[in-house]
């Protein structure tokens, strides 16, 4: 019989599909402007993610707004490849990514079965993010997943971001689960499996494509397909080899 009685999910790459979104937004932008095609599709992801990684963290600390987050990445796409957009052309890509992202969310396979079954074990659900409150829950809802997360962590409304064991705290605090009855379930290293353990919480590494180091001591999930082997890993501690402690 498993101790667990809260399990916290990462939102962004993990309940929901953001990378095919986002990925879907990148594609539209260069079936719109084929110059954009200079570039391999792979370099123009690289791109995006890069300034991502350098934006996000200015969006999370309130000094930098999405919608600028956001226009400067696809400045940097456009540049990137020799362009040099004007403001007029910069609205259009806002839009023609903003519609195909929208168009295309979804949640991530498997996700929705696994929150049923855990919810009907009287588990706790919550989800812990980093971003901002607003459409942090408007993903919730239009996902369909509002009703089956029993309490929301927003770093923007927790005062905390992942991987600041604060924000963690905070969502163990809202349960009143300690840390050793908890699980958290998330796609980055740094932010959900290192944010984690630093609060005492056991992570469950969703490695869903993601880079990271080869950690055998992380437990690792791939899917939440097939429900019993996600389950599996998300109710039960790994065991202990023999000899060692800790
Ligand atoms: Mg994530």
């Amino acid at each position: 019989m498993s101790s667990v009685q809260l399990v916290l999910f990462d939102l962004d790459d993990t309940l929901f599909d953001h990378r095919i979104c986002y990925r879907g937004g990148l594609a539209a932008l260069r079936r719109r402007w084929p110059e954009l095609r200079r570039h391999p599709w792979k370099e123009a992801v690289d791109v995006y993610d890069r300034s991502l990684a350098l934006l996000h963290p200015l969006v999370l600390q309130g000094t930098l707004s999405s919608s600028d987050s956001r226009r400067a990445r696809l400045r940097s796409l456009f540049q990137e490849a020799g362009l040099d957009p004007d403001p007029g052309t910069l609205r259009e890509a806002e839009t023609v990514y903003a519609e195909r992202y929208r168009a295309l969310r979804r949640v991530v396979p498997g996700s929705i079965p696994l929150l049923r079954s855990l919810r009907a074990e009287g588990l706790r659900i919550g989800v812990v993010t980093n971003h901002q409150a607003v459409p942090q829950r408007e993903k919730l809802r239009e996902l369909g997943l509002a009703g089956l997360v029993d309490q929301l962590t927003i770093s923007e409304e927790a005062g905390a971001v992942k991987p600041d064991p604060a924000i963690f705290e905070a969502a163990l605090e809202a349960a009143s689960v300690d840390a050793s009855k908890a699980v958290m379930v998330g796609d980055s290293w740094e932010s959900d499996v290192l944010g984690a353990r630093r609060a005492g919480i056991r992570p469950v590494w969703f490695r869903r494509g993601t880079e990271g180091p080869a950690d055998r001591t992380v437990q690792t999930l791939r899917s939440f397909r097939p429900l019993a082997r996600a389950r599996s890993v998300i109710l039960n501690p790994p065991r202990r080899r023999p000899g060692r402690t800790g």
